[in-house]
């Protein structure tokens, strides 16, 4: 992996910038957040894996296509966790207008009745409560490119509208490669978008950030002790879809705040206590 901060070089996490893309250090800016809680810790992974990517990007002849307004990939079918999508309405909240918040949930729905239509077994593991296991299969067997793209995707100039505070994916899709060495890998034919060959060829243009995504998923899963919990997730139009109808309406606005006020421990042990009372 590329060089990132050692732990010791690091600056407190209260002294790093905002999550919300405001520029102002977080003990300043939303100051009820705790610096140790999942979205500050989500927040800290991007930046690292941001670093990663710039880092190989300023010394390698050869790189994949990606630039400012290709969007071709923000229509691909892709779930992002729960605090991912909470760190992109606070930064709608904080960058964009009501009538740009409200226009993206309207968006959403619309996004939702086209799955229905062209996406039936995609839409019904969506809208069926299927536990994690069930989203990656579904995904395995009918996600693909959809025919609408992102509802945070600007369509006329192609830019995403939320760049600062995009998810991990986001940042990671073409820029990366995640390789742990197996012949299965090895082996891999497909095509990462319509630009890009996928293996071997994309290996060669990118740098590997294999070692990021086991700390992502322990940032996005509810982690006891040993145990994990895998945590379900969904495409960014549907949260907006079921936040817009069971949380604040089509608002920017959060019902519980407890992936940033909570320190991350206690919001896992909260979560699991919680899943444990529903279960009995
Ligand atoms: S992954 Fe493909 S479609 Fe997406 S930005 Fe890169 S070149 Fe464009
Ligand atoms: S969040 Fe931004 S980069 Fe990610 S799919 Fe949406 S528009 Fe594209
Ligand atoms: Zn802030």
């Amino acid at each position: 992996m590329p060089d990132t901060p050692a732990a010791a070089d690091r600056k407190p996490l209260s002294e790093e910038l905002c999550f919300c893309g405001s520029g102002r250090k977080l003990k300043h800016c939303h100051k009820s957040a705790s610096a140790d809680s999942r979205a500050v810790h989500v927040h800290n992974l991007y930046r690292e894996v941001d670093g990663a990517i710039e880092e190989y990007r300023s010394h390698s002849p050869k790189q994949p296509p990606c630039r400012e307004g290709c969007s071709a990939c923000c229509s691909d079918y892709f779930p992002v966790s729960q605090v991912e999508f909470e760190l992109l309405l606070v930064y709608m909240e904080r960058h964009w207008s009501q009538g740009e918040i409200r226009e993206a949930f309207e968006r959403a729905e619309e996004d939702l009745e086209i799955l229905r239509r062209e996406n039936p077994p995609l839409h019904d593991s969506l809208t069926h409560g299927a536990d994690r296991g069930g989203e990656l299969d579904a995904l395995r067997r009918h996600a693909g490119r959809n025919g609408f793209p992102c509802p945070l995707l600007d369509p006329g100039t192609g830019r995403c509208r939320v760049y600062a505070a995009r998810p991990f994916i986001c940042r990671t899709h073409g820029s990366s490669h995640t390789f742990y060495g197996t012949w299965r890998e090895r082996l891999q034919p497909e095509r990462i978008c319509e630009y890009i060959d996928g293996g071997r060829a994309h290996r060669k243009i990118t740098p590997n950030v294999a070692d990021f995504w086991p700390r992502y998923d322990e940032l996005t899963d509810v982690r006891v002790g040993a145990k994990r919990r895998p945590l379900r997730q969904y495409p960014i139009f549907y949260w907006l879809v079921l936040y817009g109808r069971h949380g604040s309406g089509h608002t920017a606005r959060l019902g519980s705040r407890d992936n940033f006020d909570l320190p991350l421990a206690e919001h896992n042990a909260r979560m699991a206590a919680h899943e444990s009372a529903r279960a009995k």
